[in-house]
């Protein structure tokens, strides 16, 4: 694989494969109490989510504060064990733990630039870090790290010998960026890559990820609670709720005509534009999500939902009962009994 940063990739933007391939994961964490500390329930943070990620493709996953979206990402780079289900990366299961070809492949950008760089290390070594550890010989890893830096918007000469704590937040967020970069990755899981950042420059980054991945080929898997990112970003999005996923499908179609009533109550919690816009567009519905160690039995979004109202006693006791599945309908995925109409 080539190490020069300017040379783009020879991998086609998308040739309709899959790379990554999600069934049925589960990542539970256990709940101990009392004096013995018994294992007494689990946090089901992920419970059975299926989706398939394409060659070249933004897959933005979109929920509350608390659904799942970090653990799915952690469980997906093969940070946490799985507690069930299955993960294949170009057809190889990494449910049983990820080898090296796997970690250099697969490379993450995580949310907060202010502590996941090393205070105490330049920015030349921060990034050169992962071709250290992977035990990468380039002829001159120095220049390509200064070219690297260049790459991600940042200049190379200048800053290569420079401390974290002489960077912005934008600057921080570039360094992290490139160290994702350096071991020239195919996926890219970024958790909340922006929003640490100010609004001024969130979307400089998130042009320069654009850029990158037209350049380099990468595929993306972003993690956002804000719906300004996934419009700018994404090709298509995932809808998580309670740690499932309720529905996934094209940005433009979700946007224009959301069919699950959760993705409608996300997408009319953003805020308007104003002359005065909110520094982070945070979702915020009605009453906060149930206790993910008990989730409501049948349709998790049961008792939060607007469209149940609506419907008769029978048909909303099919929401209590019933646990609806993802399925094709509409152009998209969509998990609800009574939608479309
Ligand atoms: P999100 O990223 O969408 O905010 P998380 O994946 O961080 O959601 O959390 C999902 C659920 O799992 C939450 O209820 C959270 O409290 C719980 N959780 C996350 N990490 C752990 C952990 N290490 N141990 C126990 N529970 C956890
Ligand atoms: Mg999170």
């Amino acid at each position: 694989m080539s190490h020069d940063a300017a040379e783009p990739t020879t991998q086609p933007e998308s040739d309709g494969e899959s790379i990554l391939s999600v069934r049925d994961l589960e990542k539970y964490y256990p709940v101990h109490s009392g004096i013995l500390g018994r294992q007494t329930g689990a946090v089901r943070a992920v419970d059975g989510v299926s989706f398939d990620l394409q060659q070249g493709e933004t897959l933005a996953v979109v929920g509350e504060s608390g659904c799942g979206k970090s653990t799915m990402a952690e469980t997906l780079i093969g940070l946490n064990d799985v507690t069930g289900g299955d993960i294949r990366f170009r057809g190889d299961s990494i449910a049983d733990g990820v080898d090296k070809a796997f970690r250099r492949e697969v490379q993450m950008i995580f949310q907060d630039p202010f502590s996941t760089l090393n205070e105490r290390m330049t920015v030349g070594r921060i990034v050169a870090e992962p071709l250290v550890i992977h035990n990468e010989q380039e002829e001159d890893r120095a220049a390509y790290v200064r070219n690297l830096l260049d790459t991600v918007g940042l200049d190379g000469d200048e800053q290569y010998e420079a401390f974290p704590h002489e960077l912005s937040g934008g600057q921080r967020q570039r360094v992290g960026i490139a160290r994702a970069l350096a071991l020239n990755p195919s996926l890219v899981v970024a958790d909340e890559p922006v929003s640490a950042l100010d609004v001024s420059i969130k979307a400089g980054v998130l042009g320069l990820l654009e850029d990158l991945q037209e350049e380099f080929g990468l595929t993306y898997l972003i993690i956002t609670h804000d719906m300004s990112v996934v419009r700018q970003i994404a090709d298509r999005v995932a809808v998580m709720y309670l740690g499932e996923l309720v529905e996934v499908g094209p940005v433009e179609e979700l946007f224009s005509d959301p069919q699950h009533p959760y993705t409608e109550a996300l997408l009319s919690s953003v805020p308007r534009v104003t002359a005065d816009p909110e520094p982070d567009d945070r979702i915020e519905l009605p009453g906060s999500p149930p206790d993910p160690a008990n989730p409501p039995e049948g349709c998790r979004f049961h008792t939060r939902c607007h469209l149940r109202e609506r419907l008769n006693d029978d048909e909303a006791a099919r929401c209590v009962d019933e646990t609806p599945e993802l399925r094709e309908v509409a152009g998209r995925e969509l998990a609800c009994h009574f939608r479309p109409e």
